[in-house]
């Protein structure tokens, strides 16, 4: 009977907690009526954004690119790509020949300093792995010119192909004395301040229009880019009468790439109802706080410290890991734990990985981060944490594309998307999917395709549809 009693009063406590957990976590659950709300609220910043008089005061910036058409597969010739603002900074060269693509590339590394130093040193280093790069290529020794097309992830206000004026920082990166100037300039100003290359850039893209433009080489039906990496955004292709902001000419085709900027979504506190406490923390706590709030709640460089907050809330509740509150943890652990960016969010992919009840991938992950025999409970509930900070992403991201397909209204849409998170995180796209089911007008058929290598292909084909790129036309 004792035993009983005390079985007893163990499982109260169990439940007990169980719920007390959910309180806690309860607002990671997104209703359908929240999606819609956001869905709503993004439509009226878009049409801020799009408008001159609103433009200003408006979050999500919808920049036009000056990119209006896309490939259609008969392009030619070799040009180099950069790649900067993700995971990896990347110089490539590009073989295109009627629809067959070859890559060559390699991933240089910005060191932390350069990364929040000087914008001149910044450049000079791009600039230095260029040389560095075409060296090692062997495309020095005939003192050809080389087109460049340049991706370039950040916020920028483009005033042509070949021109684009920083508007802000985003992500781990804040360089001094770039913010309003003209990022192609200071480039080629770079380039041509080493004088042992001969490079040309031709043209400026955001990672969104490179990876809607190389899946557009081999699908005309791609309407969309989606990035979900390290930040995420989205491009789509617009009709020019809704772009009031636009300033070129208006011939055919009557249509333009807008860089939406959608991390930015909620910087005025439009979806604070959203946000939760953790939240708040990584907000407080980044390189640009009050910035990118949307972003902050879905992208890969802050899924994982979400991810820590609330498991180090839940351990300070003596709700998680409470078998090892003194002794069987070592001190590493609990500085991990009090550590700032410690959690990896390529450990939330990891231990989703994880069906069933070994829990191999979470276990040796909080092994990793120094706790010793984790238990089959500890398991479940940080399995549970990292479920509902992806899931929640994967929602947030779906009511963007929600609003964009529902927006562009055509039969049949492909959305090129790219981007770390993605491509690692195990249930990512279908947790998309699914909610995207839910918002996306019944009418409207879509089809969601990884668009490999976008940033560097995609940058190569905005340059070839560059004026001066005829100058170049190569073997
Ligand atoms: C930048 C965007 C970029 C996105 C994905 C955001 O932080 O502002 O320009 O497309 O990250 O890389
Ligand atoms: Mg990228």
């Amino acid at each position: 009977y004792q035993l009983a009693k005390r079985r007893h009063r163990f499982h109260v406590r169990e439940a007990d907690k169980n719920d007390q957990i959910e309180h806690i976590l309860g607002k990671f659950k997104l209703s359908k009526e929240y999606l819609n709300k956001v869905m709503e609220l993004m439509l009226e910043e878009m049409h801020k954004g799009l408008d001159p008089v609103t433009h200003d005061k408006a979050d999500i910036k919808m920049f036009p690119t000056y990119v209006r058409s896309l490939p259609d597969g008969t392009e030619k010739g070799d040009i180099l790509a950069l790649d900067l603002g993700g995971t990896n900074f990347r110089v490539l060269l590009i073989n295109l020949d009627s629809g067959d693509i070859k890559v060559k590339s390699k991933v240089f590394l910005i060191p932390q300093s350069i990364m929040t130093g000087s914008g001149i040193q910044l450049f000079d280093h791009i600039a230095k792995c260029v040389a560095g790069f075409m060296n090692a290529e062997k495309l020095i020794q005939n003192n050809k010119e080389y087109p460049l097309g340049f991706t370039f992830s950040f916020p920028c206000h483009q005033k042509g192909l070949a021109s684009a004026i920083l508007a802000t920082w985003t992500k781990g990166f804040d360089c001094s004395g770039v913010v309003g100037n003209d990022v192609v300039e200071m480039l080629q100003e770079a380039i041509d301040r080493r004088g042992d290359i001969r490079v040309k850039v031709l043209a400026l893209v955001n990672d969104t229009v490179g990876t809607l433009m190389a899946s557009a080489y081999n699908d005309q039906n791609t309407k969309i880019g989606l990035i979900l990496g390290t930040g995420s955004n989205a491009c789509y292709v617009e009709n020019l009468d809704n772009v009031k902001t636009w300033d070129g000419d208006r011939n055919d085709p009557k249509q333009v790439i807008i860089n939406m900027e959608w991390g930015a979504f909620g910087d005025n506190g439009c979806i604070n109802f959203l946000r939760t406490e953790y939240d708040t923390e990584v907000d407080k706590t980044s390189l640009n706080p009050s910035k990118q709030i949307y972003e902050k709640m879905m992208s890969g460089m802050y899924m994982g410290e979400i991810v820590r907050l609330i498991i180090l809330d839940l351990w300070e509740k003596e709700l998680l890991f409470v078998g090892h509150r003194d002794h069987s943890w070592s001190t590493d652990y609990r500085q991990a734990l009090y550590t700032k960016g410690s959690f990896y969010t390529k450990y939330v992919s990891e231990i989703e990985t994880d069906s069933g009840v070994t829990y191999r991938h979470t276990k040796s992950v909080l092994e990793q981060m120094g706790l010793d025999r984790p238990t089959y409970d500890d398991c479940v509930i940080v399995q549970y944490v990292c479920k509902l900070v992806s899931r929640r992403a994967a929602q947030l991201a779906a009511a963007g594309l929600a609003v964009l397909l529902n927006h562009i209204n055509a039969p049949n849409v492909t959305i090129a998307v790219d981007g770390s998170l993605y491509r690692f995180h195990p249930k990512f796209k279908k947790n998309m999917e699914k909610a995207m089911q839910m918002l996306v007008l019944p009418h409207i058929r879509y089809q969601i395709v990884l668009s490999t290598d976008g940033s560097g292909i995609g940058a190569a084909l905005s340059a070839i549809t560059a004026p001066g790129f005829k100058n170049f036309k190569l073997n």
